[in-house]
Order: C-alpha cells, then sequence, then structure tokens
C-alpha cells in the first residue's frame, strides 16, 4: 500500500487541533504548528453550542471533556443596562470548559494519537502550498466600519448570576457570563472604541464590571477576579468570509469567525475540521488532488455557515443600536417564535 502524504497544520486552537486527531485516526501523518504553549488562558465565553458538539461526539471527544469535568449550561438570561430578561431554558443545552483546559486536553489526545507537534513554534511560510492547512485563528484587523473590536476574559468567582449563561448587552459591547466547574465564573466581554479615542489604558477588571447603574455590575458586586487567568485580544474582525473565495485552505476563525454572542465559534471551529478530515485523508491517500479536495472543504464550511454568520451579523448589529437593546431583551424573554429562531438561525 503508498504510503500517506503528510498534512501540516498550522495552528493549534481548537479547529487544528480537532483536524490533527481526525487525521490522525485515519492514520495520515501529521505535523501542527503552535506558536503558544499549553495550557494557557484563551479570550473566550467558555461555552460551546451548536452543531460542533455532535461533531465532538463523532470524533470521541465530547466524552473526554466530560471526564475532564465539563458542565452542561441549560438556562440563559439576556439583559441590557437597565432591563432583565428572564432566565429561560436553551433549546440544546451548552457545554462549559475553560480554555485552559479544553486546548491542552485535545493537545495531549493529539500526540497520543502520534501527531507531531511543534509547540511554542511559528509557521513563517506561506499556507498556499499542498498538504498545508490554516487554522492559525482570527485575521488581524485593526479597524473595521470605524470601529476597533477588542475582547476580555478573566475568571472570577462569587459572582451572582440568574442563569448558567447570562448576556449583559451595554453601551460599546457586551459581557458574557458563564458558570464554570468548580464554582467559578467565566466573564468574557466582546468591546469598541473608536479610533480616535486611541490606546488610553483601560482597567480590564472595571470594563468586566460593566458600568455603574448596570444589570452587570450588579451582579458583580461581590465577584473576585482571579488576575492570572486574565486574558485579552484585539484587531477582530466579524465580516464573514466566504472559503471559497480563500488561495488557501482554512479551517475555524482562519476562515471566519461569528459574532461571540451565540457560543458558536468554537463549534465552527470543531464542524470546519470534521468537514476537512475526509477529504484531506483523501489527498494523503493519492484519491484526489489538492485543488479538488480544498475545494470539497471550501463548498461544505459555505453551505453550513453562509446563512448562519448572515443571521448573527444582522443580531450583532441590532444589539449595539443602544435604542434597540431594551426591546431586544424583552423580545428574546418574551416571544416564544422570535427566541426559537434566533437561537436555531445562529448555529
Ligand atoms: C470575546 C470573545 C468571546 C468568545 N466567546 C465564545 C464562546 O462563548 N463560545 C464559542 O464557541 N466561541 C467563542 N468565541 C470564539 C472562539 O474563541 C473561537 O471561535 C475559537 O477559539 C476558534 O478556534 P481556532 O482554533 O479557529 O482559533 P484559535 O483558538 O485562535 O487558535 C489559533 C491558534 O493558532 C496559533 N497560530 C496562529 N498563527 C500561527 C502560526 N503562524 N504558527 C503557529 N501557530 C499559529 C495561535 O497561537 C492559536 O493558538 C469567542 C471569541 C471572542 C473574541
Amino acid at each position: 500500500m503508498a504510503t500517506a502524504k503528510p498534512i501540516t497544520i498550522v495552528g493549534g486552537g481548537l479547529a487544528g487541533l480537532t483536524l490533527g486527531i481526525g487525521l490522525r485516526q485515519h492514520g495520515v501523518p501529521v505535523t501542527l504548528w503552535e506558536a503558544g504553549r499549553y495550557p494557557r488562558h484563551r479570550v473566550c465565553g467558555e461555552f460551546v453550542s451548536g452543531q460542533g458538539q455532535q461533531s465532538l461526539e463523532r470524533l470521541g471527544l465530547l466524552q473526554l471533556l466530560e471526564n475532564e469535568g465539563a458542565i452542561r449550561a441549560q438556562t440563559v438570561e439576556f439583559c441590557s443596562a437597565t432591563v432583565a430578561g428572564r432566565a429561560r431554558q436553551l433549546p440544546q443545552r451548552a457545554v462549559c470548559l475553560p480554555r485552559r483546559q479544553m486546548d491542552a486536553l485535545l493537545a495531549g489526545c493529539f500526540r497520543k494519537l502520534g501527531g507531531e507537534l511543534r509547540e511554542g513554534q511559528r509557521w513563517r511560510d506561506s499556507t498556499d502550498g499542498e498538504g498545508v492547512v490554516m487554522a492559525g485563528g482570527r485575521r488581524l484587523q485593526p479597524v473595521v466600519d470605524g470601529w476597533r473590536w477588542f475582547g476580555l476574559k478573566a475568571h472570577a468567582t462569587a459572582a451572582a448570576m440568574n442563569a448558567d449563561l447570562e448576556m449583559h448587552v451595554l453601551a460599546d459591547g457586551y459581557v458574557g457570563l458563564c458558570r464554570q466547574p468548580g464554582g467559578v465564573v467565566n466573564v468574557c466581554g466582546l468591546f469598541r472604541r473608536r479610533p480616535a479615542s486611541g490606546d488610553a489604558p483601560m482597567d480590564w477588571e472595571e470594563q468586566l464590571r460593566g458600568p455603574a447603574g448596570s444589570l452587570l455590575r450588579e451582579r458583580m458586586r461581590d465577584a473576585r477576579f482571579a488576575p492570572d487567568s486574565f486574558c485579552a485580544v484585539a484587531g477582530i474582525n466579524l465580516r464573514p468570509q466566504l472559503a471559497r473565495r480563500q488561495t488557501d485552505c482554512r479551517i475555524g476563525d482562519a476562515l471566519t469567525m461569528i459574532p461571540p454572542f451565540t457560543g458558536n465559534g468554537m463549534s465552527m471551529a470543531f464542524e470546519s475540521a470534521e468537514m476537512a478530515i475526509e477529504p484531506l485523508a483523501a489527498w494523503s491517500r493519492n484519491k484526489t488532488d489538492w485543488s479538488q479536495a480544498r475545494q470539497t472543504i471550501a463548498d461544505r464550511c459555505d453551505a453550513v455557515f453562509a446563512g448562519r454568520l448572515r443571521c448573527a451579523k444582522w443580531l450583532q448589529q441590532m444589539m449595539m443600536i443602544p435604542a434597540l437593546q431594551a426591546a431586544l431583551v424583552t423580545l428574546t424573554a418574551r416571544n416564544e417564535w422570535f427566541w426559537q429562531t434566533a437561537f436555531g438561525r445562529t448555529r
């Protein structure tokens, strides 16, 4: 039997690691380059919502997360600065585990399956070549539509919560609270600033506690942050991208990002990785050429993600209009059709 051609994956976040694991399960030789090291905190709401849970299950990884202590979020509440919605049942439960554990767990699994992990090493070549998959996370873009977008996250204890997940919509961003194993609460926010406001230093704790007088501030009154869990990212671009327009093979955030309030970004990382396994394994075994494999992955991703991205973008734009925030919170809490449609169409 002919030997399998190797695949190189650039980026050992959730997309790259999941793809690496899937390819190793098919006996494909894989080298994965990861610029950082495990374990480490990542800016993330730390709840997986959507079909990525089924991808994880098919790859045998959901059980792994559960064995690691992942818990399920069953309820969610949306709030504006002054209006609380109500805790309502999630149509599908979300899986909650700190990224510090999740990424390290998958890295260990990839290694156990015989994958070569080049930790702490940055890939500096082009990603256009045959056999190379770009899973390097978000494309940096300092300003999008006149705004600088950035994310902050830290773990806290003693936050008062009404639901397993809470989404607090503020004047220039939103903060999600998510219950994690061991009584910890993940506090993660997406914010925007006008470039003209410069790079004035900001107090991350103040930012994550919310403005004075807000419901978020009230929930965070007794919260204590773990400073070593704090992390930040900037240059976030939430404009939907089509896979078929790319010149290289991309999965996860490297392909496109969905607004984080959906809790669907990790799911898209898992889903896109799963969609790439079979075409890449076929290329590795000389059953198809590279452009065909790449095209198949791009078509699959676009078919599954395009509608979801459009709907999430539209909803986030509405959420960012202060005059609409209280109405949206009330609609989400009271109108079953709106809630089910918004939930279903964004994942
Ligand atoms: C504020 C915020 C909140 C979020 N909340 C949620 C949430 O609650 N639920 C959810 O599902 N999603 C959420 N997301 C999205 C989620 O975090 C991402 O979709 C997910 O991490 C994407 O995984 P990835 O593997 O594509 O990218 P990443 O996790 O970013 O991994 C990319 C990796 O590639 C490495 N890398 C990059 N370039 C190179 C290179 N040249 N060589 C070697 N290594 C390289 C990086 O070091 C990094 O480790 C949130 C995002 C933000 C910004």
